[in-house]
């Protein structure tokens, strides 16, 4: 999607020379927003491979006026490209970008499969884009892979980081992230689920359950990810873990490390996730400041309309590059200035995966 009126136009100056692309998991959710965002964005795309399972072989998929036809993902996909965005799950890429590596391809992965790699990079460009650089990796000289993180870690740091490294707050102390996460996070099958189960419900039969353990629609459930011996889930976990690893900085109890915890929901939204952020402050950072900040910050939008009671929501968000922002107030539990409560909106499919991952691309033609 083009940037529209009322949202910033991201979209980088260049001159590039066309790119070799191949996208791994071309025909799932990702990969059809992908499709659009490279399209949308004028990204340099000169030959373009379809990959995705034997299932998908010879189907058609459209990049802007052209089909192209789906290939069987392989080891030898990878001769002459350029830059390859994975979003087949964690096996594949563990499976196959190594092969595309090897092949002179530079990686951008969207699954979990290197995030806490020693080397690869995990970035969000508005958030730490010199990491790609620290990493040395060159398109079309060093090959090497690059790690999108977590959604919900990508939509919570664009909203958080501006506030963390804000003279004055003297960064984040402590982060307690509750998420209302929407079915497109689990995939093009996920949101046939909730579309089957809504069916289902409404004409009185007894809803399917093929993908979520729980009924899903009508309901909400704790995070379908596996839950560890400390109790947290999967999700949870990469939220603390990826925002160490991006921030640099040590997560835990102990002083010189920062607090987070999170709770991680799915809800029967069909695509948008949403999460309500607490805040401490090691120094002071006023709910004033703290929304000035935000409105100035990249890829942020606020909206935060007390007297209209209107603030983000997952519909509001759906296809739009942003992350929204609001219910910026002070956390009245806390001393003035040491704590506050957030609101986050974001398309999950997009920022939280293919857009970031075309930002990242971005950044290295
Ligand atoms: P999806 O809709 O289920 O799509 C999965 C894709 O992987 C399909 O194109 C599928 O091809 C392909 N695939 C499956 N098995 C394969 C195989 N053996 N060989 C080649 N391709 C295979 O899932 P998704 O939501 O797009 O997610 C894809 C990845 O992105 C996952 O790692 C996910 O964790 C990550 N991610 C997703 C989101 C999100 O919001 N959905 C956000 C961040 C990260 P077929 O159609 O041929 O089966």
């Amino acid at each position: 999607m083009p940037a529209t009126l009322d949202e910033p136009d991201t979209r980088p100056a260049r001159s590039a020379r066309p790119l070799t692309l191949a996208i791994v998991g071309a025909t799932g959710a990702v990969g059809d927003e992908f499709l659009k965002v490279l399209d949308g964005r004028g990204f340099p795309v000169g030959d373009l491979r379809l990959l995705a399972s034997a299932r998908s072989a010879g189907k058609r998929l459209t990049y802007g006026d052209e089909e192209i036809e789906v290939q069987e993902l392989t080891r030898d996909s990878f001769a002459g490209v350029d830059l390859a965005l994975f979003s087949a799950g964690g096996g594949i890429s563990k499976e196959f970008a190594p092969h595309a590596v090897e092949a002179g391809a530079v990686v951008v992965d969207n699954s979990s499969a290197f995030r806490m790699t020693q080397g690869v990079p995990l970035v969000i460009p508005e958030v730490n884009p010199d990491a790609i650089a620290e990493a040395g990796i060159v398109i079309g000289g060093r090959a090497g892979i690059i790690a999108n993180p977590n959604c919900s870690t990508i939509i919570a740091l664009v909203a958080v980081t501006p506030l963390h490294r804000a003279t004055g707050s003297g960064g984040v102390r402590r982060m307690v992230v509750s998420t209302y996460q929407a079915a497109s996070g689990g995939g093009a099958a996920a949101m046939r689920e909730l579309e089957d189960q809504t069916r289902d419900v409404l004409g009185g039969r007894e809803p399917t359950r093929r993908i979520f353990p729980e009924t899903y629609a009508f309901n909400l459930f704790s995070h379908n990810t596996d839950i560890g011996p400390d109790g947290y889930n999967t999700e949870e976990t990469k939220m603390l873990r990826e925002t160490a690893k991006i921030w640099g900085v040590p997560v835990g109890s102990d002083p010189g490390q920062i607090g987070i915890t999170a709770t991680c929901v799915r809800v029967p939204v069909m695509r948008a996730h949403a999460e309500s952020i607490n805040l401490t402050f090691h120094g002071q950072l006023s709910e004033e400041d703290a929304r000035s900040i935000l409105a100035e910050a990249p890829g942020v939008e606020v909206i935060d309309d007390r007297p209209g009671n209107r603030f983000p929501t997952p519909l509001l968000a759906t296809h739009r590059d942003a992350v929204y922002v609001g219910r910026i107030r002070r956390d009245l539990s806390q001393p003035v200035g040491r704590g506050l409560d957030l609101f986050v909106c974001g398309d999950q499919v997009r920022k939280g995966a293919a857009l970031n991952a075309v930002q990242i691309a971005e950044l290295l033609v």
